[in-house]
């Protein structure tokens, strides 16, 4: 096994890439190996997508939604229930870390992140949470926009069929009642928004370690990982 000399760590490290090709589970993992913070900032655009539906603002008013993402309170805890969660997500007080993970959100969420407001609302929230450094921070925009600097990026890939079927399962195992088609559809649809949107497109850093993880386990990933974090140091 890998052990980077501690001392020697980035002082913060972003992993981007495509919807569900891993890169939560892999960075709560890196992040937990090396006592980092870490930070999942699809919660926060999936955050502003359910709160949208939630006060029935409609998706296509660009300047509601701006202002729902100006106001909107999310706060990310450790897990406080064993159902499978890695950390509570707080929206407004309440606890809707399952809430923004369904195929509502799933459907709007890329439409929301499209929207300048929105973005820069988001980016001035994660800036401030990685002043301190010590944090694996996990988007799409993580690399090129948010952190420029980070000294580790990470872009993780996977085909959309591997993605797919990896979310299948994990939907599958949360007792979802799932289609694996409808599932290539919406990641499809996501990937296209994510990708082509003006701002801060989904796109790796041009100094970003990419990782094709198309047939590398979750396991190989994280000592891959690791083996850089060492060589760095
Ligand atoms: O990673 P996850 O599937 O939770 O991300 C949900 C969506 O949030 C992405 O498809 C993308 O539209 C948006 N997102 C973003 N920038 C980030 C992280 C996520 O636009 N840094």
């Amino acid at each position: 096994m890998c052990q980077p000399d501690l001392h020697k760590l980035p002082r913060n490290i972003a992993i981007d890439g495509p919807a569900a090709s891993g890169k939560s589970t892999i960075g709560t993992l890196v992040a937990n190996k090396i006592g980092y913070m870490c930070l999942d900032t699809g919660i926060m655009y999936r955050a502003v997508a359910f709160q949208a539906l939630k006060e029935g603002i409609d998706i296509a008013d660009k300047e509601a939604v701006e202002r729902l993402a100006e106001r909107i309170e999310i706060n990310i805890r450790p897990a406080s229930s064993k159902d499978g969660r890695q950390f509570d997500v707080i929206i407004n007080g309440g606890d809707h870390t399952w809430d923004i993970r369904t195929p509502e959100v799933n459907a709007v969420v890329s439409e929301v992140s499209v929207y300048a407001g929105v973005r820069r609302a988001m980016t001035l929230q994660q800036r401030k949470i990685a002043e301190k450094g010590r944090i694996v921070m996990i988007g799409q925009d993580i690399g090129t926009v948010v952190l420029p600097d980070a000294e580790l990026k990470i872009y993780l890939d996977a085909s959309v069929e591997v993605r797919a079927q990896r979310r299948y399962i994990e939907d599958l195992s949360h007792g979802k009642d799932v289609c694996l088609q409808d599932v290539i559809e919406s990641l499809r649809h996501r990937d296209e928004i994510d990708s082509g949107r003006a701002l801060a497109p989904l796109k790796a850093a041009e100094d970003a370690v990419v990782i094709d993880s198309d047939k590398m386990t979750v396991y190989e990933v994280v000592e891959y990982v690791m083996g850089l974090l060492k060589q760095r140091g």
